[in-house]
């Protein structure tokens, strides 16, 4: 690990210095592959039932530390403290389901003429996780999780900013009795630790979850090595509402749909659509529940939304919004802190440039609609297709409009998007893949098929 790579990691509600921490170098990663490559051969070759029980014990020490993971996600990516103990349990849940996962990896016995054909699925060796700083636990665990239960050694990257619950972790792991050099975290710069991982011929798959930009870059350069991808990236989800539908209950869930982790959310329904006949009623409906979403100190156990993630990221924000474009806007502190305050723009241009790039920050627009078909139309309007909602009390449209919209993830009369148990992924430039649900330890190995001749020897 080099100090000329450190990563300065910031409280981004105080400015506050948290923590140096030294990043990787290509030298480090080549290092990091040697171990995870002899820790990967001995961990494949333990009785599923004892990695499975690893695993879980794994998960148990996730648990007993919940409330220390969950402060410190707070103090390095300033998450609500409830939001923050979602997601350390979320990593335990991803932990006990992947454990459940490890005895039922099962290839299939397929009729042949003249002998036996079987599927085994054999681990792929040694995996890269790359990570982003918006939700740094959970979307380290859904790879992390099924990788190691699929019988798979991890290298995980975590984000510049967000590299201490990663490391915290990975100290975790190994207390649990995970093999030493089987989970490793390698907190770095991604166009140096990053690329190293992309390009080492000793890593077999990765898993990035990241920015469409760079999800391509890593798609192009793994491609000289036929690497096995996935890639989770960006969204510009729609949240569509009927006149037809509860409009106080789509009123009301519609704030925090997009200002959960304050706009920072692949998944975040940052397209309000609206029925032009519901339209006035709805913004009445809205604007006090945006004006009053509490937002200030992370770690205060009523806050709804935090500070953004950096000053880069507050500019983002910044630059795609006037100050004075008309539209709802709520309260945020004010002094030190990157802080952005929940934003509605209303009277937008379909094509506008925050009608359609992805901000990552508390920010929606509300666009009108006539019919079903221009609600659709519009939906699909974007290179995005990761998620979605659909307000109505019409089942036959409600089920209408999930098929018509293009997008790995939509809810009826809800915004859930993401279960450990049920697949998450994008359509169009949204990703490729799938992870999480029943699938995700298949997703970690390679279909081997086997046949055996029971035909005796030529008499
Ligand atoms: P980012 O693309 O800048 O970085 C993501 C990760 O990639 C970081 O660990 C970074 O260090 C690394 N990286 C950067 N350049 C690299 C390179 N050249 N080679 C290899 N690795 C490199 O994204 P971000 O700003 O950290 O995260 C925000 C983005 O992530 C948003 O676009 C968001 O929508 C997306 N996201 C998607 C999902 C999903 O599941 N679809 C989930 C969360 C976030």
């Amino acid at each position: 690990m080099s100090a000329e790579y450190a990563l300065e990691v910031l409280n981004p509600a105080t400015e506050e210095v948290v923590a140096t921490v030294p990043g990787a170098t290509a030298a480090d990663v080549d290092a990091a592959v040697v171990r995870a490559t002899r820790a990967q051969a001995v961990w494949a070759a333990l009785a599923p039932g004892d990695r499975a029980r690893l695993l879980r014990r794994f998960a148990t020490a996730v648990d007993e530390h919940l409330e220390e993971l969950a402060r410190l996600e707070v103090r390095e990516a300033g998450h609500t403290l409830g939001n923050a103990r979602w997601e350390a349990g979320n990593v335990r849940d991803l932990f006990d389901y992947a454990a459940g996962g490890v005895e039922r990896l099962t290839g299939r016995q397929i009729p042949v003429p003249g002998g036996l054909d079987l599927t085994i699925l054999e681990p792929l060796g040694v995996v890269a996780v790359i990570a982003p700083w918006n939700f740094p636990m959970p979307i380290a665990a859904w790879g992390t999780a099924p990788a190691l239960a699929a019988g798979n050694a991890v290298l995980l990257k975590p984000a510049e900013t967000t590299p201490l619950t990663a490391l915290r972790l990975a100290e975790l792991a190994l207390d649990a009795g995970l093999p030493e050099g089987l989970f490793q975290v390698l907190p770095g710069h991604g166009p140096v630790a990053g690329t190293a991982l992309v390009d080492h011929p000793g890593i077999a798959k990765i898993v990035f979850t990241g920015s469409t930009a760079v999800g391509k870059q890593v798609l192009a350069r793994g491609s000289a090595l036929l690497k096995r991808v996935t890639l989770e990236l960006g969204g510009k989800s729609p949240n569509i509402v009927f006149a037809d539908a509860d409009l106080e209950a789509a009123a009301a869930a519609a704030p925090m749909a997009f200002l959960d982790n304050s706009g920072q959310d692949c998944c975040a329904r940052t397209r309000i659509l609206v029925q032009r006949t519901a339209y006035d009623r709805f913004l009445d409906l809205l604007a006090p529940a945006i004006e009053s979403v509490l937002v200030g100190d992370p770690a205060d156990e009523n806050t709804q939304m935090g500070p953004l993630i950096s000053r880069s990221q507050l500019e983002r924000v910044r630059s795609y919004v006037d100050a004075d474009a008309p539209g709802i806007r709520g309260k945020a502190p004010e002094g030190p802190g990157f802080w952005f305050p929940p934003t509605v723009l209303t009277e937008v241009d379909p094509r506008a440039r925050v009608a359609v790039e992805e901000v990552f920050g508390p920010v929606a627009v509300v666009l009108p609609f006539e019919d079903e078909a221009e609600a659709v139309a519009l939906a699909n309007a974007t290179d995005y297709g990761l998620a979605g909602s659909i307000w109505t009390r019409d089942v036959g449209r409600a089920l209408r409009v999930s098929q018509a919209v293009r997008a790995g993830n939509l809810s009826v009369n809800s915004h859930s998007s993401v279960r450990y148990w049920t697949p998450f992924g994008g359509f169009k430039q949204s990703g490729i893949g799938r992870e999480l649900g029943p699938d995700a330890l298949t997703a970690f190995t390679e279909t081997k098929n086997v046949f055996i001749s029971t035909e005796g020897p030529a008499q």
